[in-house]
């Protein structure tokens, strides 16, 4: 199940009051220091003794030498971070006998893991039991990776059994703002032409595996694939009824290697960004 408004309204809260605190947390450290450089003296001992030393011109140097040494990264796309959706109290998709949608996934994201593992990529989840991360911690997780794509795993509870769609996030229109900053909510928005590339080379091969299921990747307002500044991709299989249960677990391997064939065939064409998160 793809679409959740409940969660995308209060994520989308959060997410602002979290940018309204640290605005307010960045004027206050501005004024802070307005404050204290005007006045001559710091006014109170507490306020010298946080007062930090300035370091000589050796120290930042040394430090930054031996960082840069230890954090060159390999060039290129290394790491899928899978999103198996939903979680803790949100079950996703509720299928007859008991069966949802977010323990389906977990199952389904440890065959995608290892698929991907054996085409060279390190995998990072967004969740390993039964959390609900939120949306944005989902995000933030791809965000901070350089070299990064993003795969969200669902299972639908409508659809033609046995098939298997790709969606991509719908276009979102002027991606920055006047200031020339992409809102947080549309990080997608450079990512989407990288994003639909990615998507057709599994749905390609979700498509050959499982007959009757789109050629091509469909387009989708996926509130997981909003804020993530990577190529990032939906895949949705259906379906969760009883009668399916046995039929989706037949799937899982074709969607594992699906997904790590079409990450695999991706991987040459994309040009990693230099920072994690920064346009491609
Ligand atoms: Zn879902």
């Amino acid at each position: 199940m793809l679409l959740d408004v409940k969660h995308f309204v209060r994520n989308k809260i959060r997410g602002k009051l979290c940018a309204a605190l640290f605005a307010l947390a960045v004027s206050f450290a501005a004024l802070n220091g307005a404050a204290s450089s005007s006045s001559g003296q710091p006014s109170s001992p507490a306020a010298a003794q946080q007062a930090t030393p300035v370091p000589t011109p050796a120290q930042p140097a040394a430090t930054a030498s031996g960082s840069a040494t230890q954090t060159v990264a390999q060039p290129g796309l290394n790491i899928v971070v899978l999103d198996p959706a939903h979680g803790g109290t949100d079950l996703g998709a509720r299928g007859t006998g008991g069966i949802h949608e977010s323990d389906i996934v977990l199952e389904f994201a440890a065959q995608v893991r290892t698929a991907l593992e054996a085409h060279g990529f390190q995998v990072v989840q967004t969740r390993q039991g039964n959390a609900n991360p939120s949306f944005d911690d989902r995000s933030a997780i791809a965000n901070a990776q350089r070299g990064a794509i993003f795969v969200t795993l669902h299972i639908a509870s409508t659809g033609v059994p046995g098939t298997a769609r790709v969606y991509v996030m719908n276009d979102l229109a002027s991606a920055a703002d006047a200031t020339g900053l992409i809102p947080w909510d549309r990080a997608q928005a450079p990512f989407v032409s990288l994003s639909r590339k990615l998507g057709d080379q599994v749905q390609a091969l979700l498509a050959q595996r499982f007959k009757g299921s789109p050629a091509v990747t469909q387009t989708a307002s996926v509130r997981q694939l909003r804020t993530t500044a990577a190529p990032a991709i939906a895949v949705e299989i259906s379906s969760v009824t009883i009668e399916e249960r046995t039929q989706l677990d037949h799937m899982a391997p074709g969607v594992a290697d699906a997904i790590a064939r079409g990450a695999a065939a991706f991987r040459p064409t994309y040009v990693v960004p230099a920072n994690p998160g920064e346009r491609p």
